[in-house]
């Protein structure tokens, strides 16, 4: 099972660093197929724009379509998919979570758009409806300049989960996100330092204790960070134990 991303960008550079870590490494063992294109080779005039001003007036450029359009037929015209996944990084798009990465990962061809300046003129979107599976998904409540860290995020997040990628696969069962709950703390050696002793429980050797342990930790640490996540736990994800019975 393999994963192909092409992510479209006028910094094309700024996605060299997944080249380095897990994420180079899937690569250069063919896990993962990724590709980053320069918008700006879909131009052709002198200055090779890639933006104009908005209709309506107001502050800033926004992106032409017919870049964006020339760029995407070119992806689209290789994909081994009938209609490949486009994400399009967007502050107003759903917020990206460790759940849309799980289904992200079962796709066979995923593609990036990067957006800069006020975004892409909306029309790309409602063409691109029409040759793939369009997604605008935000990193998180807040405004950056440009997808490109954003769409690093998401292809580290989503990278991870196919198989091979992470040497060992149980990693990715407990860790924060994966059952609701934040992840509990973890401890190595020395069993002090700075005046400071691991919890007992941890050194017992007794796994149901430890299993115990970290699951009351979960918990407290996530009603305390996370009460959303809390309130969105149903009763059955809960072990009677965890309520004191
Ligand atoms: N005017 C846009 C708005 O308010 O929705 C923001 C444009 S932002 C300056 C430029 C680009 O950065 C966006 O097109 C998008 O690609 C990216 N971007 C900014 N914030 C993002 C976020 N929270 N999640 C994903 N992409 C984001």
């Amino acid at each position: 099972l393999k994963v192909r991303i092409d992510v479209v960008s006028i910094f094309p550079e700024y996605l060299a660093a997944l080249d380095l870590s897990l994420i180079g490494k899937a690569r250069r063992e063919g896990l993962l197929e990724l590709a980053v294109h320069d918008l700006r080779d879909s131009t052709h005039d002198r200055h090779r724009t890639v933006d104009d001003t908005p209709y309506g007036g107001g502050a800033g450029m926004v992106m032409k379509p017919q870049p964006w359009s020339e760029a995407l037929t070119n992806i689209r015209s290789q994909s081994p998919a009938p209609r490949p996944l486009l994400v399009v990084p967007s502050p107003a798009g759903a917020v990206f979570t460790q759940a849309m990465a799980y289904e992200l990962a079962e796709k066979e061809h995923l593609v990036f758009a990067c957006g800069r300046y006020e975004g892409i003129d909306e029309r790309v979107l409602e063409w691109a409806a029409e040759h793939f599976e369009v997604r605008p998904v935000s990193l998180g409540d807040y405004v950056l300049n440009g997808g490109e860290v954003a769409v690093m995020a998401m292809v580290e997040a989503v990278g991870r989960l196919v198989p091979g990628v992470v040497g060992n696969p149980e990693s990715l069962i407990e860790e924060s996100h994966s059952d609701g709950l934040l992840e509990y703390p973890v401890y190595t050696k020395p069993a002090a330092w700075d005046g400071r002793d691991v919890p007992e429980v941890l050194l017992s050797g007794n796994h149901a204790r430890i299993a115990r342990w970290r699951r009351d930790e979960q918990l407290r640490r996530t009603a305390a960070r996370r009460p959303d996540l809390i309130s969105d736990l149903a009763i059955d994800d809960l072990d009677p134990a965890d309520l004191g019975v």
